[in-house]
C-alpha cells in the first residue's frame, strides 16, 4: 500500500562548508590537504541522497518540499540567546571551531536555521494530515547538540527543536525519540533528560562517540526518570543484533510510552563501510527499521512518524540507505538494487560472535522491562 511521504530538503543545506579537512581531521603540520571536498560530513552524502530519489523514480511518488528557516522564537524554544549569539557571531566573521569536532564556515548560522526549519516543516505536514509520513534531509545535523554547545557537526539540536514548535503549535503531549544513528544521540538526550513527556532512545556503538560513552546506566533524571532509554552495541553489530534490538527492546518501550508523534534521529553511519564506525547494516537493516517504526506508529499514533537525517558518511552508500528508508516510508519500491547488499551480508557476524551479540541483546533488554 502506498502512502503521501513528504520529503523535505533545500539546496542550501548542502552548501554548509567546514574548510578543508581530510576525513575529520583539519589540514595543516602533518595532515596532506585532500585532492578533493574531504570533509566526513560532506554535502555529497546528501546531494546523492536526493540524486537517487530523483534518477529512480521515487521522487516522483513524494510530495517534495522545501521550508521556511526556523524562526529566533523557535530555536530559543531549545538554544539559550547567548549560545545563538556566539554561532551567529563566527558564522558572520567567517567561521572557526564552533565546539569539539565543531568546524563552522561562512553563513553556516543561517544554513543550519534553514535545516532545522526542514525538520519543523516536517513534523508539521504530518501533525497537518497533509501527509502520512515525512523524511526530512537536514543538513547540518543535530543529534549531538546541546541547548548550549555545538559539537560532532551538529550546531543546532533540529529535533528538540522540531518538537518544542510542534508541542507550541498543536499541542503534543508525548513525543517519541528513535536514534539509529551509529553514534550516540547525547544531545537530544540532555535537552530532554529530565522530562516525562518526550521519550528518547539512542542505538549506538558503544565507546564511539561521544568518545567512551556508552549510556547503558543513564535512564533520565527527576520527572524525566525512565523516559531515556540507551541501547549501547559492541563494534562488529550486524543486521541481526540491531533488528533483536529494535523488537525486543524498542519498540516495547514504544508501546509502554503511546507516542502521539515518533521522530527517528537518522543515521545511516551504521552501515558495513561507514569511515567512523564500525557495525554492518545495510540497506535492507535500514528498510527493516523503519518498518518497525512506522508499524508502531501506525499501531499507536496514527502513522504519525517523521525521519530527519543525521549522519552516514559513505558517500557512496549512504544514498542505497536513505532510498530503502524512503521507499519503506512510502510503500513504493524502485527498481533500484543496491549493489553493496550481497558483499556487507556476506560480512555479517559468523556464529560464535552472532550468538554473543544476541545475549548481549538479550541481557541488555532484561535490564528495561
Ligand atoms: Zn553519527
Amino acid at each position: 500500500m502506498s502512502r503521501r511521504t513528504a520529503f523535505f530538503s533545500d539546496e542550501l543545506c548542502f552548501w554548509h562548508s567546514a574548510g578543508m579537512h581530510a576525513l575529520v581531521l583539519p589540514v595543516g603540520g602533518w595532515v596532506q590537504p585532500p585532492a578533493a571536498a574531504g570533509f566526513a560530513e560532506s554535502p555529497e552524502t546528501k546531494r546523492r541522497l536526493k540524486s537517487l530519489l530523483d534518477v529512480s523514480g521515487l521522487s516522483r511518488n513524494l510530495l517534495l518540499r522545501t521550508a521556511s528557516p526556523a524562526s529566533e522564537e523557535d530555536l530559543l524554544r531549545v538554544h539559550p540567546a547567548s549560545y545563538l549569539e556566539r554561532f551567529k557571531a563566527l558564522s558572520d566573521a567567517g567561521g572557526g571551531d564552533l565546539g569539539p569536532q565543531a568546524p563552522i564556515g561562512p553563513g553556516t548560522y543561517e544554513i543550519a536555521k534553514l535545516s532545522a526549519g526542514l525538520a519543523i516543516a516536517a513534523v508539521d505536514a504530518v501533525l497537518s494530515g497533509e501527509a502520512d509520513n515525512a523524511y526530512s534531509l537536514s543538513r547540518p545535523p543535530g543529534h549531538h547538540c546541546l541547548a548550549d554547545q555545538a559539537m560532532g557537526f551538529c550546531f543546532l539540536s533540529n529535533i528538540a527543536i522540531a518538537i518544542e514548535a510542534a508541542r507550541a503549535r498543536h499541542g503534543l503531549e508525548r513525543i517519541a525519540v528513535v536514534d539509529w544513528d551509529v553514534h550516540h544521540g547525547n544531545g537530544t538526550q540532555s535537552i530532554f533528560v529530565s522530562r516525562d513527556d518526550v521519550l528518547t532512545v539512542s542505538l549506538h556503538q558503544e565507546n564511539c562517540y561521544p568518545p567512551g560513552y556508552s549510556g547503558a546506566e543513564e535512564r533520565g533524571t527527576g520527572k524525566g526518570e525512565g523516559f531515556n532509554l540507551n541501547v549501547p552495541l559492541p563494534a562488529g553489530s550486524g543486521h541481526d543484533a540491531y533488528l533483536q534490538a529494535m523488537h525486543s527492546i524498542v519498540v516495547p518501550a514504544l508501546e509502554r510510552f503511546r507516542p502521539q508523534l515518533i521522530i527517528v534521529a537518522c543515521g545511516y553511519d551504521a552501515n558495513g563501510v561507514d569511515p567512523l564506525a564500525r557495525m554492518l547494516l545495510h540497506s535492507d537493516s535500514y528498510r527493516a527499521l523503519t518498518a518497525a517504526v512506522r508499524e508502531v506508529a501506525e499501531r499507536h499514533c496514527g502513522g504519525r512518524l517523521v525521519l530527519v537525517h543525521e549522519g552516514g558518511y559513505s558517500e557512496a552508500y549512504v544514498p542505497f540507505c536513505g532510498l530503502a528508508a524512503i521507499e519503506e516510508l512510502s510503500g513504493v519500491r524502485t527498481a533500484v538494487e543496491d549493489p553493496m547488499l550481497e558483499l556487507i551480508e556476506l560480512q555479517q557476524p559468523g556464529e560464535r560472535h552472532a550468538q554473543f551479540l544476541s545475549e548481549y541483546v538479550e541481557t541488555l533488554g532484561r535490564r528495561f522491562t
